[in-house]
């Protein structure tokens, strides 16, 4: 609407996962502010947003945007029309294909892009190159997730809604999740019914902020997540407070389970995690006599090389009580970006399944896509996004091309993905800014910022929203949804969409779950559709499984999660552990915090949280700069000292260039996820 030369547009944030919608205000190109939309709405803000949801848009106007395609010479960009910048990336790829082979070009997706931007990726690297080597920033950060529940129940997504179930259950186990900075809104759900008399356990080796509002904190060892939750597993079946008639009705492999967990006696547990027997019981006790329980989790449980199997234990303890299927329960994984489970999942960018997560190694579904594509997607598995930086370095890799990501920063190892990308022979990127990765481009191509294009995005709790924009993208910017179309034009592909939502037609006739929905019925349905959405009529699925898993016989199934501790432990050299995570006044990379005035006023660089009682020991003061070191690197950042951990415990977020916590974290990967392990580092501290 247009009021003046103010214009507003409902849309959605383009931060967390969450999904609060609210009116973005705009004028002659500048984004004015953010209100909460109506305030009847089903999705998690019908109260407000966070601060990064109303103050956090002066990204969008920053002087940094890119305005114009750039063009390597030498060491410097130069400017470049749209059609020389096409052009380029046509013959480059098409060169190192012709050479080399198809598969030697690997191109990645980005969660903060529109589903339909995420679509036209994937498709733009299947049908278009005709590589298997796509992926996404979902790779970082949950596939494990994707990957566990996947095994367990079905789908490879949250279960519940954010307001019925997370704002009403009786009681909470939430782990690996600073919740109150990672998802606020969310946690503002869980403060309140906690305060109504929810019991809320929060298990962590931080005493995160949710903590003070908990029924019961329990402090962790970082990365022995599995032995607990085998624990409790373990004594709530020697008490008979497992919930017989569901296992037997609705789940295959218990007897597996029991086994499998009977070693983590309350003991074995303590020994292993130094959660003591007391508080291991009473939680096991309180979450498996309460009609109703939300397990909830992010990236402290899912960022490990065993980060598949601590999924494994959750579901199985979810499965084991019962709770799930019905309101009020549920497997709540706290997804990170705004469109994570959307385009990091559902349009399938990834390596091992076409979109809605569909087999492409199944015929039948590669002849669909045929049919639809005239070409039939590649039907192998192709690279995940840390082992197509080792493919460039042994040189099986030679072109890349980057849709909206930063993995300079995001990689766990920093200095191997530089060298990785300087190593490429050529690498186009489309962003909104010159980020640590594009400066390492051949092209580069501004895109549109999401204050600035039309869209959807799928928030944790699969619900799709609408993405409209309130101003024009800066210069020559350009949505990336236009860039996909106009880059395949180049590679002499007629890709006939006048708008996004006839992309949204072509994924609702190829992908089922989201069979039924059109920019026509969210247009009419304000507050989304939740997938699976299987035809027009379908009203879509505020839960999953009441009555059936996602399996041929309908059962979920226990996968015993084995045990595994940390990849590296302290020692005389490095005798501190290092975690991460994300602080609430920045977001991920830091590529729009870092240029939003409100989160720099707040938290300007980098810190490390250090004990009072470690500080004493090391010789440092508060505010003073001390060096982090770990077996890979080590960086300068400020010291934070704060009774918030173990003394042996330390942590830095992950938002920062400068000070970069990626320069120290290790490359072991989860076998079966290929999340990295970023949670758990050995390091020394040292005053300068
Ligand atoms: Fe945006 Fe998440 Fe904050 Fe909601 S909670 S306003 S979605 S960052």
């Amino acid at each position: 609407a247009r009021l003046g030369r103010i214009t507003k547009a409902e849309t959605t944030c383009n931060y967390c996962a969450v999904g609060c919608r609210f009116e973005l205000y705009g004028k002659d190109g500048d984004v004015l502010g953010v209100r909460p939309a109506d305030p009847e709405a089903t999705p998690a803000n019908d109260f407000s947003t966070c601060v990064k949801g109303k103050f956090g848009y002066d990204f969008v106007d920053s002087d940094d945007r890119l305005t114009t395609p750039l063009i390597r010479e030498g060491e410097e960009f130069r400017e470049a029309s749209w059609e020389e910048a096409y052009e380029r990336i046509y013959e480059e790829l098409s060169s190192i294909q012709d050479q080399h082979g198809d598969d030697a070009v690997a191109v990645t997706s980005s969660s903060k892009c529109t589903n339909e931007e995420n679509f036209l990726n994937q498709k733009f690297a299947r049908q278009v190159l005709n590589t298997p080597h796509v992926d996404n920033c979902a790779r970082l950060c949950h596939s494990s997730t994707v990957t566990g529940l996947k095994q367990t129940v079905g789908y490879g997504a949250m279960t519940n809604r954010i307001n019925e179930d997370i704002g009403e259950t009786d009681c909470y186990l939430v782990t690996g999740s600073n919740t109150t900075e990672s998802h606020p809104v969310l946690a503002t759900r869980i403060k309140q019914n906690a305060r109504d008399g929810a019991d809320l356990f929060v298990f962590d080796p931080r005493e995160v902020g949710l903590a003070e509002h908990a029924t019961q904190y329990t402090r962790t060892n970082p990365g022995e997540d599995i032995a607990w939750i085998n624990g409790m597993i373990r004594y709530i079946i020697e008490q008979d407070l497992h919930d017989v008639e569901f296992i037997e009705e609705r789940t295959n492999h218990f007897e597996e389970l029991e086994e499998k967990v009977d070693p983590f006696t309350p003991e074995k547990v303590e020994e292993l995690t130094g959660v003591s027997p007391e508080e291991l019981t009473h939680a096991a006790e309180t979450i498996a006599e309460a009609d109703t329980c939300i397990f909830g989790w992010a990236m402290g449980m899912t960022q490990h090389a065993h980060g598949t199997r601590n999924v494994l234990a959750l579901a199985n303890l979810a499965l084991v009580t019962g709770h799930i299927g019905k309101p009020g329960a549920g497997l709540s994984p706290f997804r990170g970006q705004n469109n994570v489970q959307g385009g990091g999942g559902d349009m399938g960018p990834a390596p091992h399944n076409l979109p809605g997560y569909q087999d492409q190694l199944d015929d039948d579904v590669a002849d669909k896509f045929a049919d639809a594509w005239g070409e039939r997607p590649p039907q192998e598995i192709g690279l995940r996004l840390p082992e197509q930086f080792d493919a460039i370095v042994e040189g099986d890799i030679e072109g890349m091309y980057i849709m909206g990501e930063n993995p300079v920063l995001s990689e766990p190892d920093i200095r191997g993905a530089e060298h990785a990308l300087e190593d490429l022979d050529f690498l186009a990127v489309q962003d909104i800014f010159l980020t640590e990765t594009a400066e390492f481009a051949d092209v580069v191509l501004p895109a549109a910022s999401a204050a600035e294009k039309s869209g959807t995005f799928t928030n944790t709790e699969r619900r799709i929203q609408r993405v409209r924009p309130a101003i024009e993208p800066p210069g020559e910017a350009r949505s990336d949804l236009r860039i996909l179309c106009e880059l395949a034009e180049h590679f002499g592909y007629e890709w006939e969409y006048d708008s996004p939502a006839d992309v949204m037609d072509e994924i609702a006739d190829l992908v089922p779950i989201y069979g039924g929905v059109s920019y026509d019925r969210l247009d009419e349905h304000t507050d989304g559709i939740q997938w699976p959405c299987e035809d027009a009529d379908d009203p879509g699925t505020p839960y999953l499984y009441e009555e059936e898993f996602n399996f041929d016989d309908g059962k979920a199934r226990f996968v015993p999660a084995d045990y595994a501790g940390p990849v590296e432990m302290p020692d005389e050299e490095y005798p501190l552990m290092l975690t991460s995570g994300r602080v609430l006044y920045h977001w991920h990379t830091g590529t729009m915090t870092r240029r939003t005035q409100v989160s720099m006023d707040h938290v300007p660089e980098s810190y490390v949280t250090i004990h009072p009682e470690m500080a004493e020991q090391l010789g440092v003061e508060n505010g003073e700069y001390v060096r982090a070191t770990s077996r890979r690197g080590d960086i300068v950042v400020k010291a934070n000292v704060a009774d918030v951990s173990d003394p042996g415990v330390v942590f830095i977020p992950m938002h920062f260039a400068q000070g970069a916590i990626n320069e120290l974290t290790q490359h072991e990967l989860d076998p079966d996820s290929f999340i990295p392990e970023y949670k758990v580092t050995s390091v020394r501290i040292e005053p300068l």
